[in-house]
């Protein structure tokens, strides 16, 4: 009968995230110009330019990364067992050292590379040059949330004077067309290498263009310390008095909160990137997150940078998440469910894209992954998101879709020439 669709996902068990948590036994989701068009069993579409069969699969929207700095996969391996102040020792003369566009390209391209095979279908990704990683993204057909970076340090490794970077981000939030599924984005480092007056010119600045803002805010007690000495504030009461936080703003990590401050996320709509596996490896501590999601804070996940994490696997994020919070002897903090809404659905609604992102529902753009779950580690199926959160691997991603478009089919990547790719970082490295 029917119109004709471009890509037709059939024959899986269908996660759909969507509010009412529904699945669909044997369903099908069909695409048409980059959106979902349908979801359900039995729809009408037989046919379509390109169809995956997901018979015996789990079918569920592309994970969120909601904080990570990609092109650091150049350096992955280069801070290892050291606390935040000595990884950031030891990351910044390296970065001033590599980093250039085209080394930023392709670092970004490997991590590209990476999150597909991991089924993470976008990310918002705080790094120097993004017009470069924009442009690999763009070219691997995959959906990032980039834009300027402020950070004030002496030498910055792309030579932009401070005094600069407020221009030159205002031209760049002006020559910007967000593509479907993204929106502008100003990334502020952190209360640390920004002082008030810049962080209250800058969020200005995004507020002006309707951006998203995502600083780095409370990682570790060592940050709390050095920002409550300077202006007599923790970071989030400092935010909070600039009038710095809002439904616009995301924190990256908010693992040394006070209830006070976990009230005050709540009351103005402040969302945060949850990081458990670099805060775990960098001794940080763990986040509130059962207090955060008590109050009603949107929580997405992250994994942060190849440094202090090691690898881009969001899905190991969605273990750690679902398992860290019980070590205080709650096995009920944080369940599966929960983890696993944090890396799609409740990602997206940090980034504010909730109404295009997150979710399997007719009019969102198409991102989804296909979960092979015959095999012995999956087997028998029971709950879906216990086995994502506590059996899964990134590693079981067998296709992974991004705006409609395939980017990868039975584990082949589609856009990327992944042997390339590795070479060009193992030269850089
Ligand atoms: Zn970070």
């Amino acid at each position: 009968m029917s119109e004709r669709m471009d890509l037709l996902v059939h024959g899986g068990e269908v996660l759909t995230m969507d509010a009412s948590g529904t699945v669909v036994r044997e369903g099908s989701v069909a695409v048409r110009d980059g959106v979902i068009v349908a979801v359900g069993a039995d729809l009408p579409y037989e046919t379509a330019a390109e169809t995956v069969d997901a018979t015996g699969c789990l079918v569920l929207p592309g994970l969120i990364n909601t904080h990570t700095h990609l092109a650091m996969t150049m350096f992955r391996g280069r801070a290892d067992d050291v606390d935040l102040q000595e990884f950031l020792a030891r990351v910044i003369p390296a970065e001033a050292e590599l980093l250039a566009p085209g080394n930023v390209a392709a670092a970004v391209r490997l991590a590209i590379a990476e999150s597909v095979r991991a089924g993470v279908t976008s990310a918002l990704d705080m790094y120097w040059f993004h017009e470069a990683a924009e442009q690999a993204a763009r070219d691997a057909g995959w959906r990032l949330h980039a834009g300027p970076t402020f950070m004030d340090v002496p030498g910055p490794p792309d030579g932009r004077a401070y005094a600069e970077r407020l221009g030159w981000a205002r031209r760049s939030l002006e020559a910007y067309t967000p593509a479907p599924g993204t929106r502008p984005v100003v990334f502020a480092h952190s209360a640390y290498t920004l002082d008030p007056g810049q962080l209250v010119d800058i969020f200005a600045l995004a507020r002006e263009f309707g951006a998203l803002i995502h600083i780095h805010a409370s990682e570790n007690a060592g940050e709390v310390a050095m920002v409550s000495e300077r202006y007599g504030k923790r970071p989030v009461e400092l935010l909070e008095s600039l009038g710095l936080l809002g439904p616009d703003v995301l924190l990256a990590h908010a693992v040394d909160l006070t209830p006070d401050e976990i009230a005050a996320l709540a009351r103005t709509g402040t969302s945060t990137a949850h990081c458990p596996v670099s805060n775990l490896k960098l001794g940080c501590g763990i986040s509130p997150v059962p207090a955060l999601l008590d109050a009603g804070v949107t929580v997405g996940l992250g994994t942060d940078g190849a440094v202090s994490s090691n690898t881009l696997d969001l899905m190991g994020a969605i273990r750690q998440a679902a398992l860290v919070h019980k070590a205080g002897g709650d096995p009920t903090a944080v369940n599966a469910e929960q983890a696993v809404r944090m890396a799609t659905v409740e990602g997206a609604r940090a980034l504010g894209l909730a109404d295009q992102l997150g979710s399997l529902e007719p009019g969102k753009r198409a991102d989804l992954i296909v979960l092979d779950t015959g095999r012995p580690h999956l087997t028998p199926r029971h709950d879906p998101y216990a086995m994502l959160a506590y059996a899964a691997q990134s590693s079981d991603v067998r296709d992974t879709v991004v705006d409609g478009r395939v980017l990868m089919r039975d584990r082949v990547l589609l856009t990327l020439d992944e042997a390339a790719v590795r070479a060009d970082l193992e030269a850089l490295a």
